[in-house]
């Protein structure tokens, strides 16, 4: 369900029932003459979209100002919008408290910018990763007191870790594509892989009469199709369902 037409009643049941709830986090950033500004975000969207429509999970509004970075064109006239990590990580922590607070313990955010070497982080991800840790910390610190970790009451605590069931595992970050999509999917920017990803999850975001090949990232996008896009589709939504725990029945 989508978290802003839920109901109280349907709130309160998502809760009960652990439902997952999503939180796409993304950029908006020049992605070439033929690919709109919103493709990383775009692309966690739609994914969570066509999942919100097969499985019990909650869809939050998507989080697309993130630090996009002026690494690959200048903003001006040119649509990317860069705002700094360290201005998302106390609104990441305010957002990741709220949600504690309404009572979720098994969020997710997923995220397609910069993601190509996940394990190591980039600034919107380690932003959005660093105030999950600490609105965590923060909110078992206030509910349990100083000394909860050491507390003879964790004494499963590296058991409970392995099966991610420990405070820690109450929110955690995902790229959109992990690494064994990554090996039979093309990872670029605005490139094969992700302008055929549009064209498969949002044919309205990609023009391919616009298409310049001046720019050696974009270059690839001439053999784009959605018929790729498709299979890049289908990795991306086994992925999900894996880390999500859904049943991987197809749709
Ligand atoms: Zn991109």
């Amino acid at each position: 369900m989508r978290y802003e037409l839920m109901l109280p009643h349907q709130l309160r049941r998502a809760i009960a029932e652990g439902w997952p709830a999503i939180l796409p986090v993304g950029v908006l950033e020049y992605h070439g003459e033929h690919l709109a500004l919103g493709m990383d975000t775009l692309a966690v969207v739609k994914a969570a979209e066509l999942l919100e429509k097969e499985a019990d999970l909650v869809l939050l509004p998507p989080f697309y100002y993130g630090a996009a970075s002026y690494a690959v064109e200048k903003p001006e006239m040119n649509g990317s919008l860069h705002v700094d990590a360290e201005r998302l990580v106390p609104f990441a922590r305010d957002l990741f408290r709220a949600l504690l607070r309404v009572g979720f313990r098994n969020l997710h955010f997923f995220i397609h910018h910069q993601t190509e070497n996940f394990a190591f982080g980039m600034p919107t991800d380690l932003a959005f990763r660093l105030a999950a840790r600490q609105a965590v910390f923060e909110l078992v610190e206030t509910q349990r007191g100083e000394g909860w970790w050491g507390d003879a009451k964790m004494a499963d605590y590296y058991a409970k870790n392995a099966s991610g069931d420990d405070p820690f595992g109450w929110i955690k970050g995902h790229p959109l594509l992990d690494q064994e999509a990554m090996r039979t999917y093309p990872f670029d920017h605005a490139g094969q892989g992700e302008t055929s990803l549009m064209m498969a999850l949002c044919p309205e975001a990609v023009d391919m009469g616009r298409f310049s090949a001046a720019a050696w990232y974009a270059r690839s996008a001439e053999k784009a199709s959605p018929e790729l896009g498709a299979e890049g589709r289908e990795l991306i939504l086994g992925h999900m369902r894996r880390v999500l725990g859904l049943a991987t029945a197809p749709r």
